[in-house]
């Protein structure tokens, strides 16, 4: 069959999936993103006279993101892929919508759970030979879509984006056992030859392979950070711009991650590790701590460094 990607729908606003749809926008494929409806309005929403009820509200979680995407420094949308190329949409008015697309993309919060509930009523709504994929960091890609029909699931793999993913190549494709051939087929020369990525393909193991090895190493360097008692400033500085690695500076990218989905993604590994290698992906208190006030990095104004 020869297929066409006309339109996707991106579930996800957060860091990946506005990030994605805007590399679909910079690439000349319209989106539409959806998110939850929030479940209380803001007190900004409340002093505009705005209720739960009000359009811009039920969709404040995708708008919000396309708003920040078309400002973003240093690189806003592209002029020739406007904002307008991505709508904003909510879960409940427009899961019906997903009949309009030809490949949906799973990027919510990395939790087998929520995940497989988002993806039985995207089971119910999509139009049979539709591609649905999650850009999960490492939860079991089968696992996701067990129960679900065989249309589904002959449909269903893993797309890895990485963070940024308007400007990093890689793309990890992870096919299950009942993922069809030509599906896995047309996804890699779609991602290659449409999207400009460099794909790997994986095998559906705990974090697939670049994750599986990031995290691990991220992990021993904060306990050799402890161990040693470096300051995150000192290890920065080893790990990233004054070796020639403008990127790479291990709390910078942590902050750029977020701490919760770093968590939830060392959990992936930490669940099926055992011995030394389960205490190395559990990650030390303070992280957790941090997690817990809300210092998530770059995506709530405050990490391990304060956004400016
Ligand atoms: P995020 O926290 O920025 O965004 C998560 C989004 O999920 C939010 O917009 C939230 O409103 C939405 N959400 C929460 N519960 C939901 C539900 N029940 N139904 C629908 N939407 C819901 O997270 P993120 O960093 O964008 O990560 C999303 C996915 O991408 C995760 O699976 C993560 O592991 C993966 N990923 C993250 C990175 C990264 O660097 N952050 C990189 C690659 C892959």
């Amino acid at each position: 069959m020869t297929r066409h990607i006309r339109k996707v729908a991106v579930i996800g606003s957060g860091v990946m999936g506005s990030g994605i749809a805007a590399h679909l926008a910079n690439v000349g494929i319209p989106s539409l993103l959806l998110d939850v409806v929030p479940n209380e309005v803001t007190p900004q929403e409340e002093a505009r006279g705005l209720t739960l009820e009000d359009k811009v509200v039920r969709n404040r979680f995708s708008t919000t993101a396309i708003q920040k995407l078309a400002k973003q420094k240093p690189a806003p949308l592209s002029s020739k892929a406007k904002a307008s190329y991505i709508e904003a949409g909510n879960l409940e008015d427009d899961l019906p919508r997903l009949q309009e697309v030809d490949w949906i993309i799973e990027v919510i919060v990395e939790n087998l759970t929520i995940k497989q509930q988002l993806l039985k009523k995207v089971d119910e709504a999509r139009k049979p030979g539709t591609i649905v994929s999650s850009n999960t960091s490492g939860i079991s890609i089968e696992a996701m879509s067990i129960g679900l029909s065989e249309d589904f699931q002959a449909h269903f793999l893993g797309t890895h984006f990485f963070n940024p993913p308007r400007y990093l190549k890689l793309l990890e494709i992870i096919p299950t056992e009942k993922t069809k051939d030509e599906v896995t087929t047309f996804m890699k020369a779609f991602a290659e030859e449409v999207l400009g990525k460099g794909v790997v393909e994986c095998k559906d193991t705990p974090n697939f392979i670049a994750n599986r090895i990031g995290t691990y190493g991220l992990l021993v360097t904060v306990n050799e950070m402890i161990k040693g008692g470096y300051s995150v400033g000192e290890v920065d500085s080893v790990t990233g711009p004054l070796l020639g690695r403008p990127k790479s500076a291990s709390f910078r990218t942590l902050d750029v991650v977020g701490l919760d989905t770093f968590l939830h993604v060392a959990k992936n590994v930490y669940d099926v590790a055992s011995g030394s290698e389960k205490s190395i992906f559990d990650p030390p208190p303070f992280m957790k701590d941090m997690a817990e006030k809300g210092w998530l990095g770059s995506k709530s104004g405050q990490g391990f460094y304060i956004k400016q």
